[in-house]
């Protein structure tokens, strides 16, 4: 390709709206271009690199046994209301419209419903499973906060897949599958990821991975081990129960505590840490109208454990102050396990406490030396808490640490939840109708896009790896209009470099200084550049520079395009 006939618009300023470095980089290198909040062209030059991340998962995809088809975008609101998700559906997401008969649509935001409703008609026998649809194609979910680009866009690329089985076996069997080429994908990509457990939510399957590309501009924090390979969405890891404390008890006293309310006033009031006080919160339950939690003054309720224990109300919903009062005798800033009326329910970091301080449901007063067993009892000890840097890992190795991470695939057990809905079932041997197990499988092929420039950049630009990169290698003759011998040169370096099928792009462009088109090829993120000038021939070299260690050598011009192209094809 040459540049002079190419669409190369680069910019200089960052875009006042773009604040991660990935979206900034997009729009200067010109690869994408806004059209609306959310929604955005993809230029030529980005197009390469989005169509070579596709064929690198359909490879894959391919690979595994999965069959690709193409669902459309626009779904008619029947199968929605089938699957009971029409009004279910994340608040606001779908978009809804009607057609000239007024009939209700929406623009997909995923696929499960026609999906199923394909599969329900293609598959009648328990000898068509496994089965694994996939597609590469537009979503649009009405995001209340589209930003970063394409990382989380209003309309954007996915390959979905969605299989189905006989039985849960099966289901968990392509899982595993699943697994494995999730991981063979980013691999290929050279991203730095990590696969973590994660919440199966509403939808209640069985299992539920999210592949993440670690960044520090990720939106979800994530739990480490600093020793093994366990990995969790911080809501998601187990906090272990630690050593029990086994101080001596003291006697408990009760304290006047004017205007003390907060954890930080408690702590300050009684010069301690704020991991020797417990806090007290209310809420609904499900057996007595509230229900307490004790926390560690330091630690952090998590919700989603905590509705998940059967005394809890789902969802989870604190008291009010008017019933804490009602039930307490106090406001909730004096609120303590001592002498309350209710179900205690004990985070384990709470239980394992000996003389802590808590609140003694009285106003303006605390509890110093409160033990459990001799001042408090409580009805179970769980898990309640988010866990911290420096807890145990829950698999017993090593020590929790977080890092921020890209959502960039999800793998989900769905089970029958669709397939239920709406009746989807094959015959077996017997001749007898069983309903389909299913999965399905998401990625994001235009957020990758975003999260490889997350991980591969500096303050020139882009860094694409060269599997992914729109252009292997970048040509600059220097003054050609002028120099005969350069002009000569360059083009047959280029000629020989495509005979040899590297993707190189000639950057031919009149009127542009050197200085200038170096800093496009940097900004573009062309993994290798050959600059072709006249003192260089002169000696019989050109000048090679490798991208992402900026190594610059001169090299023979004979030995040039032997020495590109067997690196590139080490690296595609
Ligand atoms: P998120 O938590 O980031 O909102 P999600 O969990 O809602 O994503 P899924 O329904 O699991 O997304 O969709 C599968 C994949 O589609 C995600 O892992 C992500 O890579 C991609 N994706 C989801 N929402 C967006 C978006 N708004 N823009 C770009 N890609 C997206
Ligand atoms: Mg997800």
């Amino acid at each position: 390709m040459k540049a002079s006939s190419y669409n190369i618009t680069t910019l200089k300023e960052i875009p006042a709206d773009a604040e991660i470095v990935s979206h900034q980089l997009l729009i200067r290198a010109g690869f994408i271009r806004k059209v609306a909040s959310g929604i955005y062209n993809w230029l030529p030059i980005g197009l390469r690199v989005l169509q070579k991340i596709e064929s690198i998962i359909r490879e894959e995809m391919n690979a595994a046994g999965a069959l690709e088809v193409l669902m459309p975008v626009v779904q008619p609101s029947e199968l929605w209301v089938e699957s009971g998700r029409w009004h279910q559906y994340d608040e606001g997401m779908l978009l809804k419209f009607n057609d000239r008969h007024q009939r209700d649509f929406c623009l997909g935001p995923t696929h499960e419903e026609v999906m199923t409703d394909l599969a329900k008609g293609e598959l009648k026998s328990h000898k068509q499973l496994p089965i694994n649809y996939y597609q590469i194609q537009t979503k649009f979910r009405d995001e209340t906060r589209p930003r970063f680009g394409v990382l989380r866009a209003r309309e954007f690329i996915m390959k979905d897949a969605y299989s189905f089985h006989i039985d849960d076996e099966s289901l968990a069997e392509t899982y595993e599958k699943m697994h494995h080429t999730y991981s063979q994908i980013l691999t290929r990509m050279h991203l730095n990821f990590r696969a973590v457990l994660a919440d199966t939510g509403s939808i209640g399957g069985s299992a539920s991975m999210e592949f993440h590309v670690l960044a520090d501009s990720g939106e979800d924090k994530i739990a480490f081990s600093s020793e093994s390979d366990f990995a969790a969405n911080v809501e998601m890891a187990e906090a272990l129960a630690p050593q029990p404390d086994t101080a001596a008890l003291q006697s408990i006293e009760e304290v006047e505590t004017p205007k003390v309310h907060t954890i930080e006033d408690v702590s300050a009031f009684f010069d301690v840490s704020a991991s020797h006080t417990i806090k007290t919160l209310i809420v609904k339950g499900t057996e007595t109208p509230l229900v307490a939690l004790a926390i560690r003054g330091d630690h952090q309720l998590n919700p989603l454990k905590t509705e998940k224990m059967p005394e809890v109300l789902a969802p989870l919903t604190m008291a009010t102050d008017d019933e804490i009062k009602a039930a307490c005798g106090c406001l909730p800033g004096s609120i303590g396990v001592v002498g309350l009326a209710m179900p205690i329910l004990a985070d384990r970091s709470a239980a394992a406490m000996r003389n802590f301080i808590c609140g003694a449901n009285k106003d303006g007063f605390h509890l110093k030396n409160a033990n459990w067993d001799r001042d408090a009892s409580h009805s179970a000890e769980y898990d309640l808490r988010d866990v911290i840097e420096g807890d145990p890992s829950p698999d017993g190795i090593g020590q929790i640490q977080f890092k921020r991470g890209i959502e960039v695939g999800h793998i989900f057990q769905l089970g029958q939840k669709y397939s239920n809905a709406m009746n989807a079932s094959v015959l077996d041997d017997n001749g007898e109708a069983i309903i389909m197990s299913m999965g399905c499988y998401g990625m994001g092929v235009t957020r990758l896009v975003a999260a490889i420039v997350e991980q591969n950049h500096d303050d020139q630009g882009i860094k694409w790896p060269t599997v992914i990169a729109p252009f292997h290698v970048i040509i600059i003759p220097i003054n050609s209009h002028k120099s005969e011998q350069v002009s000569t040169a360059s083009e047959d370096i280029y000629g020989k470099l495509q005979a040899n099928s590297i993707e190189v792009l000639l950057d031919d462009r009149n009127g542009h200084r050197p200085g200038v088109k170096f800093a496009d090829s940097e900004l573009l993120g062309i993994p290798y550049r050959i600059v072709v000038g006249d003192r260089g021939l002169e000696k019989g070299v050109v000048e090679f520079t490798q991208r992402n260690t900026g190594d610059t050598a001169d090299i023979a011009t004979d030995d040039i395009v032997d020495l590109v192209t067997k690196r590139v094809r080490s690296e595609i």
